[in-house]
């Protein structure tokens, strides 16, 4: 488990930091070598809306040219209750996956 901030501001320009508690693969822990860590704003949007779709699109291009993708995707794909942005997936994008991947094998 590792702790991450995000911080933001709200609309009307009050600040906002929120501390989460994630689990992260073993091989970003010493040190976070792709950065991804460190950009929980883009990695670990408030929701998967539209809202915050630019975040969420800069995110997932962070991930196109991430050495250590496939691993980071194998990674997150089985776990349902993962938040955040992994492998330039959303959880929505992870449900459809699993989803998809149980129909394929039925
Ligand atoms: S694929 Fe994305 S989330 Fe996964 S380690 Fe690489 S940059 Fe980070």
């Amino acid at each position: 488990m590792t702790q991450a901030v995000a911080a933001g501001t709200l609309v009307g320009g009050t600040p906002l930091q929120v501390r989460v508690e994630v689990d992260v693969p073993p091989w970003l822990q010493h040190p976070d070598p792709l950065g991804c860590l460190a950009r929980q704003d883009l990695f670990f949007p408030p929701d998967y809306t539209q809202h915050y779709r630019d975040r969420i699109e800069a995110a997932k291009a962070l991930c196109a040219d991430c050495p250590v993708r496939d691993l980071c995707l194998a990674w997150a794909v089985p776990q349902a209750d993962l938040e955040g942005i992994w492998a330039a997936t959303t959880p929505p994008d992870r449900r459809r996956l699993r989803r998809a991947a149980r129909e394929a094998a039925a």
